[in-house]
């Protein structure tokens, strides 16, 4: 056997003997070069013009923002918290201004007392939050994936990592949210120092003060992992789980709020501004892209601008695709309460042939949504689940409304249900997005 062969691969072998045969094969490396930059254009060509993405953790960034991700900041390098003495390197005044001006504006987007922006995910902020907050050995509880709870918060992420001992936070499955009672029962018993709420699918607010006040008489703090509803909770729109007794939260820069995908920290407490901000530097952060942090603080002025209509769009969008998706024959979670108050909706196509097929023939015409766990399955069905979640923050973004969303709930019944062929659905689905070629709820 060669030592290929022996080599244990996790990534997908076909698509690596592509790229590897392009490179042996390759007279020149600029040809191979070629072949990366053909890559990303066919790939904004179809996702970028030609596809509805339909992604819940996907938004288009304004113009501005993905100008300034190619800016010459981004070749700089700025270890270090901001302010002259505060630096390892020299020259670095003018970053000082631009990380200044996020961090302002990041505050008073979410009306918090403390922001950070460096970090270059939402995965570190939650690696932040568990090496700041928690020691290993101690309790903590987090959501289970079927309920939506996010790999970060469970074994096999930083909370993992940390070495902290998780035990789940019970869910009602029908009501999509915290099983209180149940909840009181296993956290007087296990005490957990941090109790993780937030999840990646998520319809509905979660019961963050009721839970702060069960954990505070043993010091339990509440971390809101609010990746996903990043943006309602700045515009207003979703709880605001620091005033309802949370002690901080992260978020996706790149989901809802619709800035460079990266991570933001809030948080009111000047107890936590030490160890949290000592864990982001010089732990968890040191070069940390000053290309994006420009591009999130004007992020952060589009969004105090325009979020509240843009994020307020993206909910009712939402709820008029649920609405339509279930006229169509598909099931949707959460009917009973209006299907949802975020910018997800969560169908059950169990009886179409479940999640994977489903999304990929979906993806065949066009139409990009994902696969998802959803309360009836078991976490080891992570690869076939039943569930498809649908996010319509870029179809917003597109200057889209609740009339555009039955035409994608249509598009969507026509290939689930075979009423069309998915050939004609990708035609359709190319027609409607050529007529939608402006970004709205940003600067020109
Ligand atoms: C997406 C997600 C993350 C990770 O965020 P990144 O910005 O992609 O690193 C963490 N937690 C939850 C709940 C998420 O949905």
């Amino acid at each position: 056997m060669s030592v290929t062969e022996q080599k244990h691969e996790v990534h997908d072998s076909k698509v690596l003997d592509w790229a590897k045969d392009i490179i042996d094969k390759s007279p020149s490396n600029r040809l191979v070069a070629d072949e990366v930059l053909n890559a990303v254009n066919r790939n904004k060509v179809w996702r970028g013009d030609e596809c509805l993405n339909l992604l819940a953790p996907e938004a288009p960034t304004s113009p501005l923002v993905r100008d300034l991700l190619s800016s010459e900041v981004g070749t700089r390098a700025a270890e270090g918290h901001i302010g002259r003495m505060e630096r390892w390197f020299a020259g670095t005044q003018y970053i000082d201004e631009i990380e200044a001006l996020c961090m302002e504006l990041l505050k008073k987007a979410f009306n918090v007392n403390y922001a950070d922006h460096r970090l270059v995910a939402s995965m570190i902020g939650n690696m932040t939050v568990y090496s700041a907050m928690a020691e290993p050995g101690d309790h903590i509880m987090s959501l289970s994936q079927p309920y939506g709870g996010h790999s970060s918060n469970r074994n096999d992420g930083p909370a993992g990592i940390r070495g902290v001992n998780i035990h789940d936070v019970p869910m009602d499955g029908h009501e999509l949210t915290v099983d209180l009672n149940e909840f009181e029962r296993v956290a007087r018993d296990v005490k957990p120092q941090l109790v993780s709420l937030g999840a990646s699918m998520t319809l509905f607010p979660l019961p963050v003060k009721e839970i702060s006040e069960i954990v505070k008489p043993w010091g339990g703090k509440v971390f809101f992992d609010g990746a996903h509803q990043l943006g309602l909770i700045g515009a207003g729109l979703f709880q605001d789980p620091l005033k309802e007794g949370a002690d901080i939260i992260t978020g996706s820069a790149g989901k809802t709020f619709s800035g460079p995908q990266s991570g933001i920290i809030l948080w009111d407490d000047p107890e936590l501004t030490e160890p949290i901000t000592d864990t982001i530097f010089p732990t968890l952060a040191a070069t940390h892209q000053v290309n994006r942090v420009a591009a999130l603080a004007v992020a952060a002025a589009e969004f105090i601008e325009f979020g509240h209509d843009y994020m307020s769009q993206i909910v009712k969008n939402a709820k008029a695709l649920a609405a339509a998706l279930e006229n169509e024959g598909i099931p949707v979670l959460g009917a009973h309460k209006g299907y949802t108050e975020t910018h997800q909706v969560i169908a059950d196509v169990s009886q179409y042939g479940g999640g994977y097929d489903v999304a990929n023939q979906l993806a065949e015409a066009n139409l990009i949504v994902n696969k998802n766990l959803i309360p009836q399955d078991r976490p080891e069905d992570w690869d076939t689940p039943s569930g498809l979640r649908i996010g319509t923050t870029e179809v917003t973004r597109l200057g889209m409304y609740e009339k555009d969303m039955q035409d994608i709930a249509k598009l969507i019944a026509d290939v689930v249900k075979g009423n069309d062929t998915v050939g004609n659905v990708k035609q359709r689905v190319m027609n409607i997005r050529r007529e939608h070629q402006t970004l709205y709820y940003c600067y020109r």
